[in-house]
């Protein structure tokens, strides 16, 4: 059986992309991982201009560097705090596993309350895998609390940041300086 399926050549998944290349079903995963004709992955920032291709490494490199985004590593399961500032925000969450998320903190100044969402980086595969939770609570000024689970989407941002990904919102009123919403991601294929 082994044999069979070393001898037989299989077409790259991006042969709708333009890949020609055939390789032995044991190839085919690693000629992919650097396949050139990957679907490819934009950058939300609508005048940016990147495309990269399969590597969420590239992704990463232009976040952090050409973007000078903040970023946090986490682990899925255990929550973690992102602060708010008093500035939009793009920050990227690094999973154990090595997918990249966007988190983005929008502060309209028509609003009152401080819009928050989080979308997967996903070039390809977009099936939904990702569950997020936020929370946030203050005993400042009031009895505030606020909490949302949500099916995180994937994207590649092609023509930009999806609409109506925002799936957390807080009062203006309730945030301070020190202020900072807690969350937890989980893997619900893991
Ligand atoms: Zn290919
Ligand atoms: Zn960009």
């Amino acid at each position: 059986m082994d044999k069979v399926l070393g001898s037989m050549q299989v077409p790259c998944s991006n042969a709708r992309y333009g890949c020609t290349v055939k390789t032995s079903y044991h190839q085919k995963q690693e000629h992919e991982a650097t396949c050139p004709h990957d679907e490819p992955c934009f950058c939300p920032v609508s005048c940016c201009g990147f495309s990269g291709g399969p590597a969420a490494a590239t992704h990463l490199r232009h976040f952090l560097t050409d973007h000078g985004w903040p970023s946090t590593e986490f682990s899925y399961g255990a929550s973690f705090d992102v602060a708010v500032r008093d500035e939009d925000e793009m920050r990227v969450l690094i999973g154990d596993d090595g997918h990249l998320f966007l988190l983005t903190v929008a502060l309209k100044p028509s609003s009152c309350v401080v819009d928050f969402s989080v979308v997967c980086v996903r070039p390809r595969d977009v099936e939904p895998k990702f569950r997020c939770i936020m929370a946030f609570g203050s005993w400042k000024n009031s009895n505030y609390y606020a909490r949302s689970e949500f099916q995180v989407t994937s994207t590649a941002f092609f023509g930009g940041m999806p609409p109506e990904c925002v799936m957390f919102s807080v009062p203006k009123l309730c945030l301070d300086k020190d202020s900072s919403i807690h969350v937890t991601m989980h893997n619900t294929l893991a």
